[in-house]
């Protein structure tokens, strides 16, 4: 039975059933909070948390709930949305450090209309989720979002110069970190970075440790221009051994090196306007280039790079088949395609959740090293298995998407990806590099983590959080408090 929540009325919760209904998904799971408050500005977050911290409410944060992993949703106690907190921001420049530019976001700040504001006015903020469009920029601090471009420019704590955040007692901290340190942008989403700054331990926090009210993010005072390109391949083997070569050979111009294999292609070729590809592709790079000047030196340079790459593989003729795409609407265009795929696998997934299906994804991550050896051990157990593979190949971090259409299934599909993570961590990487473990991957917290580093986090999620009001369940498993 849900409990019942008592709540001031100047809070403006609600628990109207429909409301409720509204916030209790996310593209693949579902639970039912007990009630919605949507907080208005700073002062009401804290108040909210005051209350609840004193009552020991639980209160969840959540964006624009894309979170592929029961994070941004509940069913115990309230879900905070930051729907109707700022949304505004502004660029300064660094006072710190002249001649670099900070922009001060509110978290409700929509990413996409964010990054073309920005860059209208001729600046650049790098971290690109597939799902830009859809997502708060607060909510991409909170998971460490990364994305296609993230091959160059990492994940979304690299541009993270400081931040408002509420802790669950109600102080508002504002907190920055030294603008001399370089933050670590390499992509993992898994736990709390237990001795860093402050600001990295609210990075990729998933609303464990406070509820964030507004971001200060480095942004660059250039907008690179770039050609996109899709080089089409007979195998995924092929695959591997070009990105091997690829990431040892790219100079800094190569800004991300995205993979399809066959399945995801599928989607392409069924829903995609105006995409086609030659016959015998069964996989596809997706690769984007900067460059300053002139465009056709830069598609030069890789058409010859891949017409000597396939004359070694004895597919010469391959290489008259790369598209290339200089124009804004053709690399939207691009942008949209590569978006479809985990859309369309996220919709089909969705029609087995009544079967106890759905779609189980992989978010793990190895040295790019080791990926072909990785991608290799995982598909030995694929059997006849219908799975779709695509991402960030460049950064040893592809996505393996099994649908899974009933429980017995969704089970099996599990147990594998929980195998595949300890496989990925046992090769010096790691088990989330963008997602978050959120509440259904957190078991995998012990999987990549030594028991003394799990209490470590333990240790400072309770400090933050003394009576584990934010986020139950998120990255810290209900059996982890029971040791
Ligand atoms: C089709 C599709 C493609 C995707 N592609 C990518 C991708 O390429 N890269 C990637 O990184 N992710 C991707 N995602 C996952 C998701 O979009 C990201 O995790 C995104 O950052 C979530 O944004 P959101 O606004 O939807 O936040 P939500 O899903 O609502 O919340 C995400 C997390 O942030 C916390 N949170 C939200 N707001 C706050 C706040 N104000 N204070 C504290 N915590 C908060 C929530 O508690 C939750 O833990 C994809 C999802 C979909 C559906």
């Amino acid at each position: 039975m849900k409990a019942h929540i008592e709540l001031p009325q100047a809070f403006g919760a609600t628990t109207d059933r429909d409301v409720l209904q509204a916030y209790s998904a996310d593209p693949l799971h579902v639970a039912m909070p007990d009630a919605v408050v949507r907080p208005k500005n700073v002062e009401e977050v804290s108040r909210i948390l005051a209350y609840c911290n004193e009552k020991r409410i639980p209160v969840t944060a959540c964006g624009n709930q894309t979170s592929l992993t029961a994070a941004a949703i509940t069913d115990q106690g309230i879900l905070m949305s930051s729907e109707r907190l700022d949304a505004s921001w502004r660029i300064e420049e660094d006072t710190q450090m002249p001649g670099r530019w900070l922009a001060f976001v509110g978290v409700a700040a929509n990413l996409a209309a964010f990054q073309d504001d920005l860059a209208a006015q001729g600046f650049f903020y790098p971290p690109d989720p597939t799902s830009r469009a859809e997502v708060m920029v607060g909510a991409t601090v909170a998971t460490n979002a990364s994305g296609e471009d993230s091959f160059k420019y990492g994940s979304t704590r690299r541009w993270v110069r400081g931040l408002q955040y509420v802790r669950a007692d109600g102080e508002v901290r504002n907190v920055m970190r030294d603008a001399k340190q370089v933050a670590n942008g390499s992509k993992n989403s898994c736990g709390l970075p237990i001795r860093d700054s402050e600001v990295d331990l609210l990075i990729g926090s998933e609303g464990t440790l406070g509820i964030l009210t507004q971001v200060i993010v480095e942004v660059l005072p250039k907008v690179p221009d770039y050609v996109s390109m899709l080089v089409f391949l007979n195998s995924e083997q092929s695959v591997l051994s070009a990105v091997q070569q690829i990431v040892a050979e790219a100079g800094p111009e190569l800004r991300c090196c995205e993979y399809m294999d066959n399945a995801a292609l599928d989607i392409l070729r069924e829903h995609a306007d105006d995409f086609s590809c030659p016959d015998e592709t069964n996989a596809v790079l997706y690769l984007k280039a900067e460059f300053e000047g002139d465009s056709s030196l830069v598609v030069e340079s890789w058409y010859t790079r891949f017409e000597s790459l396939f004359s070694k593989m004895g597919t010469p003729h391959l290489a008259d088949a790369i598209q290339v795409f200089e124009d804004p609407p053709g690399q939207r265009r691009l942008r949209e395609w590569r978006h479809l795929v985990p859309a369309t696998i996220n919709e089909r997934a969705a029609r087995f959740r009544d079967f106890g299906g759905g779609k189980v994804s992989s978010d793990w991550y190895v040295p790019v090293d080791q990926i072909a050896e990785m991608m290799a051990e995982v598909r030995r157990d694929q059997g006849s298995s219908k799975w779709i593979v695509f991402g960030h190949i460049g950064n040893g971090h592809p996505h393996f998407n099994f649908i899974a259409e009933d429980l017995r299934q969704y089970q099996h599909d599990r147990m594998l990806l929980f195998k595949h993570c300890e496989a990925a961590v046992r090769r010096g990487g790691g088990v989330s590099a963008e997602h978050g473990i959120g509440k259904k991957k957190a078991k995998l917290l012990e999987t990549q983590y030594s028991a003394s580093e799990v209490q470590e986090m333990l240790a400072v999620k309770k400090s933050f959080d003394p009576n584990r009001i934010l986020a139950p369940g998120n990255i810290f498993a209900a059996h982890l408090w029971h040791r």
